[in-house]
């Protein structure tokens, strides 16, 4: 049987934010922003473990007390320059540490999603446990999109058929996720999902919705705190 794992790289600066704290510890609903996606994705019975990919000098992560989650946590503080080089090394220690089948299913998801909802993320299993290539939660694009010029006038216009907006958890098993990542090293990726594209596969774009969406500038962490506020009411 497959396992499913899950691995969040939080190696990242956040510099958009303009915070000397990474983003990803940002205070957010009382907690450090990276504690609700653990929180919901530790709290998936499928999920056997959860993977932390933290930067090698990180000095945040141990001023929280994580032993809530201590049955699927596994933490690893070698994250790289890249998102993409944070994702692969943190396959490589956690295959040496657990051993990981080639056909185990990884989730990938984003330090700075903390609104991913269980009912998402279950959607996300179903629609992909038995596909063969993997895929990602995304949102089809409902705004008119603008492509700009140097001078920031409007260039052209962009049709929007056909196009959406890549979300994580992105799920893939973990030898065509780890071989897809290694063929792109040295590339621009900013996802996952790019790298098997560029081995000629094509990942499946499972519906999600807005609320998965990824804390970047200082005005979305309001934003996210009345997500999970609500949710939490509910
Ligand atoms: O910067 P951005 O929002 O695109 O980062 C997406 C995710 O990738 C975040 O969880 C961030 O911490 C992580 N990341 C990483 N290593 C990097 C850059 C980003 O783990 N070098």
């Amino acid at each position: 049987m497959s396992k499913f794992l899950a691995l969040i790289p939080a190696a990242g600066s956040g510099s958009r934010m303009g915070n000397d704290v990474p983003k990803q510890y940002l205070p957010l609903s009382g907690k450090p922003m990276i504690y609700h996606a653990i929180n919901t994705l530790c709290g998936n019975p499928l999920i056997a473990d959860v993977l932390i990919v933290l930067a090698p000098h990180d000095s945040e992560w141990d001023k929280y007390d994580w032993s809530e989650f201590s049955g699927k946590l596994r933490v690893f503080k070698c994250g790289g320059d890249t998102r993409a080089a944070s994702v692969l090394n943190g396959l490589t220690a956690a295959q040496h540490a657990l051993g990981i089948s080639p056909e185990d299913w990884i989730l990938v998801h984003d330090a700075a999603r903390p609104c991913l909802s269980r009912s998402q993320l279950d959607k996300l299993i179903d629609e992909l446990a038995d596909d063969a290539v993997g895929g990602l939660l995304a949102v089809p694009v409902a705004d008119t999109l603008k492509r700009s010029n140097q001078e920031n006038r409007v260039a052209c216009t962009e049709p929007r058929e056909h196009l959406w907006q890549a979300q994580t958890p992105q799920m893939f098993r973990y030898g065509l996720l780890a071989q897809a990542l290694q063929n792109a090293a040295n590339t621009q990726i900013t996802d996952d999902a790019s790298a098997v594209e560029a081995i000629g596969l094509r990942p499946k774009l499972v519906a999600s919705d807005s609320y998965n969406f990824k804390v970047t500038y200082p005005n979305d962490l309001a934003l996210a705190e009345l997500i999970l506020q609500q949710r939490n009411s509910q």
